[in-house]
């Protein structure tokens, strides 16, 4: 599917046709993305906000023009709500120093989840050693399916914020966030969903989830590194002390007195990714044009089929085993270091991630230091899968 629109998936790896399994690290590009990118750089180039002149015109018109790329994608209320950001670690950090320090105090409490990426633990972590607030876990069962009976009396008078992810990039559990953000909006909680793994395989409507925030992060969503988006709901995001200091966040700056400048600008201080934001635009306008029911519908055939051979294979087990997946799946082959494994598909073309995947706890859970990890995008094929598990096979062969 539009597989021809990925330039990368063409190339070769040790002589032999590039598997690309790791899309959860990063997507691939379409060429219309790359194209976005390079029309800027040779036909717009010019900063954007600041010139009277009319390639800083053009250049500010493409780059807002892809926020509300992203709105609509979003369905978030209006382009105002959302910040550019680095991608979804800066965006939590964001809100955790900005929206969540200037509420909390020594002995308040933050809830997480267990199966959160280490960019959606450590900002938490910081902040709690910088108020001696205190970090809460809401754990998960063996499935890897969030204990959401658990969350309503994990929750009580000092909690001040709950941050989970939507979709684990380990396990692959999509989380029922519209659920979890209704039980802690009940107790008076304001919710970050951390949509890294669920943005390019999964609709996103921000306004029906009810969220307080969500993080966009480019390079999973088709589109390049280095930038994403942060969602919040106006009222936050007019009350918030800014993030950064500097040029752009600002109406007027005297010695005495600094006036900020209205959201978003309030949150982007200095020259942006502007390369990065047109490439993003272009990403969620290739999602929309694509369709994400088309692209969901493919990951999933994909996932199915995959999760059926995985499981024929001898010494094979599936870390992560929820009923509601995105396509990823992490797996421990008996005998067969996840590292070792990973070297030996590379040299067979497929690339695949091995490790922890940033979130160690998840990992732990399971009483597992490591695990090998595929995941597919809508452009894989069952062939692919195919391939791989033939691989898979031999690089066994070789250790056991
Ligand atoms: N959360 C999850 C679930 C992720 O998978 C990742 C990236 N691996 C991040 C957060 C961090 O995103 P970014 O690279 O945009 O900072």
């Amino acid at each position: 599917m539009r597989r021809k629109d990925f330039p990368c998936l063409d190339v070769k790896v040790h002589n032999k046709p590039l598997v690309y399994f790791d899309n959860a690290a990063t997507a691939q590009r379409p060429q219309v993305v790359i194209d976005a990118i390079n029309d800027y750089y040779t036909k717009t180039n010019a900063n954007v906000h600041r010139g009277v002149h009319s390639l800083s015109g053009k250049a500010t018109d493409l780059f807002e023009n892809a926020r509300i790329s992203i709105a609509t994608l979003l369905n978030a209320p209006s382009a105002k709500n959302l910040i550019f950001t680095r991608g979804c670690t800066e965006g939590i950090n964001l809100v955790a120093q900005t929206f969540v320090r200037s509420r909390i105090t020594r002995g308040d409490e933050i809830i997480v989840s267990e199966m959160e990426h280490h960019s959606n633990i450590v900002p938490w972590q910081l902040l709690c050693e910088q108020t001696g607030a205190i970090l809460k876990v809401l754990p998960f069962d063996d499935n890897a399916e969030l204990l959401i009976e658990q969350l309503d009396d994990l929750i009580t008078d000092k909690t001040k914020f709950m941050s989970v992810v939507h979709a684990s990039n380990s396990l692959g559990t999509i989380n029922p966030v519209k659920q979890i953000v209704a039980i802690a909006h009940a107790r008076g909680v304001p919710v970050l969903v951390d949509g890294a793994q669920a943005m390019p395989h999964i609709k996103v409507d921000v306004q029906g989830l009810n969220c307080d925030f969500y993080t966009v992060s480019g390079h999973k969503m088709y589109g390049p590194t280095g930038i994403g988006m942060l969602y919040g709901k106006m009222q936050h995001l007019e009350a918030m002390p800014p993030y950064h200091g500097g040029g752009e966040m600002i109406s007027h700056v005297s010695f005495e007195k600094t006036i900020y400048n209205a959201v978003p600008a309030k949150f982007e201080a200095g020259t942006p990714n502007i390369a990065g934001a047109i490439g993003l635009g272009a990403a969620a306008q290739y999602i929309m044009q694509t369709g994400i029911e088309n692209i969901h519908k493919a990951d999933t055939e994909l996932l199915t089929y995959a999760t059926k051979q995985l499981l024929k294979v001898t010494g094979l087990r599936i870390i992560g085993t929820a009923k509601n997946k995105v396509s990823v799946i992490a797996f421990t082959l008996q005998g067969v270091h996840p590292h070792d494994l990973g070297t030996i598909l590379d040299h067979y073309g497929v690339a695949i991630r091995t490790g922890h995947h940033c979130t160690m706890p998840a990992i732990k859970h399971f009483n597992v230091a490591a695990t090998a990890r595929v995941s597919f995008a809508f452009y894989n094929t069952k062939a692919e899968i195919d391939y791989f598990i033939a691989s898979l096979k031999k690089a066994r062969e070789m250790f056991v």
